[in-house]
């Protein structure tokens, strides 16, 4: 049999401009890909019509460009393959395991008290709107958002599951909750797209932020619900601001963009992300 290539890629949303940050995972993923003899794809995650923008699809390949990197084309961008992960909700959805929640942003921080590991509202359907409410909005047609059970998506599989990072780690799904899946204004949420996404395209290396790795518990579920195979993962160190603070696509000062501008070669850049 002949050994198959390794496949990595870079999924940035176009909802800003890429940063150092951005850089430095682009970098790595490259490089990886180069040294191991395999393959790099850029893969435009679009899937939020609201804050996805043109000019930053457009500003993503003039900066891969800059930073020397190559992909193959065509790029695959999540927002035309909407009936995919439309189809992949129809699956689970036929088994039992999604179910419709119609709370608002202020229903939410009105009702639920757990948090999520990203300090988002950790949702159960016990805090959730009641019944008779939830009922109410179904029958006046307001949206909703597709959840997963995540008990029963649990009772479904051979948990603990695990993932290969630096070293062998469990998965703690439940702390997430039951994770929106589809949400109010389009037939996914990340972390659907993420997960079929990487297995449509055969990706079998995930080089991504620390800010990722507690999400990808969640990736192990939906792998092991959809039958989808499981790739190998690193999650980088982020570059803090001077605050100590996470750089974020808001703040203007650390866009590549801008850093091209003012005269930084990709030298500069290198040592500034400690590469
Ligand atoms: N699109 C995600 C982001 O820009 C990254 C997805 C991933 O690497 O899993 O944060």
């Amino acid at each position: 049999m002949p050994i198959r290539p390794p496949v990595f890629r870079f999924a940035p949303s176009p909802t800003g401009y890429l940063h150092l940050g951005h850089a430095l995972s682009a970098l790595l993923n490259f490089e990886e890909a180069k040294r191991a003899g395999g393959r790099f794809l850029l893969r435009i995650e679009d899937i939020d019509p609201t804050r996805c923008k043109p000019e930053f699809e457009q500003s993503i390949y003039e900066d891969l460009e800059w930073l020397g990197l190559e992909w193959e084309t065509p790029v695959r961008r999540q927002s035309q393959h909407f009936d995919e992960y439309a189809a992949a909700l129809g699956k689970l959805e036929a088994e039992g395991l999604l179910y419709a929640s119609y709370e608002t942003r202020a229903d939410l921080a009105r009702l639920i008290t757990g948090r999520d590991p990203d300090g988002g509202p950790r949702y159960s359907r016990e805090e959730g709107l009641s019944s008779e409410e939830t009922k109410a909005r179904e029958l006046r047609g307001e949206p909703y958002a597709l959840r997963l059970n995540m008990q029963e998506a649990l009772s479904r599989i051979a948990a603990p599951l695990y993932w290969k990072d630096d070293e062998k780690v469990e998965a703690e799904p439940a702390r997430w909750g039951d994770v929106v899946l589809g949400r109010k204004e389009t037939p996914a949420s990340y972390h659907l797209a993420v997960v079929l996404d990487d297995a449509l395209q055969g990706v079998t290396d995930i080089v991504r932020g620390k800010d990722l790795y507690e999400a990808t518990a969640v990736h192990r579920v939906l792998q092991e619900l959809l039958g989808l195979p499981v790739p190998d993962y690193k999650h980088h160190r982020l570059l803090l601001d001077e605050h100590g603070k996470k750089l974020s696509k808001r703040e203007k000062s650390t866009t590549l963009r801008d850093l091209r501008a003012s005269g930084w070669t990709v030298a500069n850049l290198r040592k500034a992300i400690g590469l």
